[in-house]
């Protein structure tokens, strides 16, 4: 089904955006569980990742919109 509100690199940017924010949730949402565990050093860097990874999702699909007018 063709996109009429989105164009093609927009509805791609859009996804990986939402996958990163899920990501991080799930980064987040296991962060919490292993608060008081050993792991929790290293499930404190794969949220930080996730933070970075959804902001750079963001990033994009705003930069994308702003020089492509979509
Ligand atoms: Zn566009």
């Amino acid at each position: 089904m063709k996109r009429l509100m989105l164009c093609e690199e927009k509805g791609r940017l859009l996804d990986a955006y939402v996958t990163a924010t899920d990501r991080q949730a799930e980064a987040v949402k296991a962060l919490s569980a292993v608060a008081a565990k050993d792991n929790f050093r290293e499930a404190l860097a794969h949220a930080e990742q996730a933070r970075q990874d959804a902001e750079e999702a963001r990033l994009a699909l705003h930069l994308h919109s702003k020089t492509h007018g979509c």
